[in-house]
Formats: structure tokens, C-alpha cells, sequence
């Protein structure tokens, strides 16, 4: 173990949690009430805690490569029960899918060659192959690698915002107006945030009001007057 972290650990039980003691002994007595459930990359330099200044207690956290959602019918897992946990038991408002320049996972997308040694990211990554399909088609075919890398980083997160919305307690949140999606990308080399405004992402402003992929609204497809009435 590198001992960078050990070091980290003794700062910590030595000179940071002593003066957070009452805090951390508060969110075992109250429960913790995070503020959103956010699924980020597990790229070790997007840390959701970091960007958003927030500290223990305040987001619910899933990270792995790629920051995927699988749709609901066809892998169970942890991502599957993290999403039902923190909408049903914790009744957090808001899912961020958080994308990022650079990705691992989506240069592997881009490469599947290099992906032989590594089957289960292979296997893993095939939930963003709509991603892949829309930068081929729909996208000039002329793209650089950089621009290309970018376009599929974006649309994963909007593809991954579609497979949140095949789980049903996303669904039924959703139908009750209790939950807003969000899709970001944090720019690692300039800090920047970008958001998803249903359409198309767009750079938040330092005090801007901050897009929303899908916001809360009530609503049911069977509409008044559309139920057929019990007959006595
Ligand atoms: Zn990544």
C-alpha cells in the first residue's frame, strides 16, 4: 500500500475527525439524507465529493467505468439496487449521470481491440454502444479523435439518462413529479461543468440557473376521463 494513504488515514483519525466528531456522531443518530444520488465515472480524478464541495452525509454516491446504467430488465447489480435505494428508501430528488473529458471507458469504446484483455469491460461497455452508434451515424464522419472521444463522453450520458428511466422506481418518481434527472460532464483540464438541458449540453454559468435533463412533472398517460368507469 502506497504511503500516501496510510499517512491519509492517521490525518485523519488524528487530526480531522476529532474536530468532526459531532457531525459524523449527528448523521448516525439522524440517519443520512443525501441531497442527490450521483453515477460517476470511477475514474480516480472525477470525484463527485470534490466538485460539488460537498461533505459526508450529503450525496449518495455510485461510481464505476464509464458511469453506466444498465437498463432495468437486463442486469441487477449494484447500480440497479443503488438507484432503488436512494429513490425508494432515501427519497433523494435528483440523479445526476456524471460524464468526463478524457474517459477511459469511452476511448475503450472507440478501440474495442484494446479492450481483448479485459473482457468484462468489453461486456460491460456494451451498454453504451447507442452512444457509439449516434457519434458513427449521426455525427460528421469527418470528427478528429478528439472531437469524437468529446461527442461520445456527451451521448453516453444521455443514453445512460434513457436506461435510468427503464428502472421502475425512476419511472414512477418520474410520474409523481418527485425526481429531476441531470446529465453532467466535468471537464477535468478547465474545471468546467457542462449540463444537459434535454436537448443539448450547455456550460454552466458561476450564477446561472443549472439545466435540468428532465425536471419534475406530474403525469399519468391514462388521462381524466380515459379509466373506464365500474360498472354496478
Ligand atoms: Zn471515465
Amino acid at each position: 500500500m502506497d504511503s500516501s494513504i496510510i499517512q491519509g488515514i492517521s490525518t485523519f483519525r488524528g487530526s480531522v475527525f476529532p474536530g468532526q466528531r459531532q457531525m459524523y456522531r449527528r448523521l448516525v443518530r439522524d440517519g443520512q439524507q443525501p441531497k442527490a444520488l450521483i453515477i460517476a465515472c470511477a475514474d480516480s480524478r472525477v470525484s463527485p465529493e470534490h466538485i460539488t464541495q460537498a461533505g459526508p452525509g450529503e450525496l449518495f454516491v455510485c461510481r464505476n467505468a464509464g458511469n453506466i446504467v444498465p437498463p432495468f430488465s437486463q442486469m441487477n447489480g449494484g447500480v440497479s439496487s443503488a438507484i432503488e435505494y436512494a429513490v425508494v428508501a432515501l427519497g433523494v430528488r435528483d440523479i445526476v449521470v456524471c460524464g468526463h473529458s478524457d474517459c477511459g471507458a469511452m476511448k475503450g469504446l472507440m478501440q474495442p481491440g484494446a479492450l481483448d484483455a479485459m473482457p468484462n469491460v468489453a461486456a460491460w461497455l456494451r451498454h453504451s454502444h447507442a452512444a457509439d452508434r449516434i457519434v458513427c451515424e449521426a455525427y460528421p464522419a469527418d470528427l478528429g479523435p478528439t472531437e469524437r472521444l468529446r461527442a461520445l463522453a456527451l451521448e453516453n450520458v444521455v443514453a445512460q439518462l434513457a436506461h435510468l428511466r427503464t428502472h421502475p422506481s425512476v419511472a414512477a418518481a418520474l410520474a409523481k413529479g418527485r425526481l429531476a434527472l441531470h446529465g453532467w460532464f466535468f471537464e477535468i483540464e478547465t474545471g468546467a461543468l457542462l449540463a444537459y438541458d434535454g436537448s443539448a449540453f450547455v456550460t454552466l454559468a458561476d450564477d446561472g440557473v443549472l439545466p435540468v435533463a428532465h425536471a419534475p412533472a406530474p403525469r399519468r398517460a391514462a388521462g381524466d376521463g380515459m379509466l373506464p368507469v365500474a360498472v354496478a
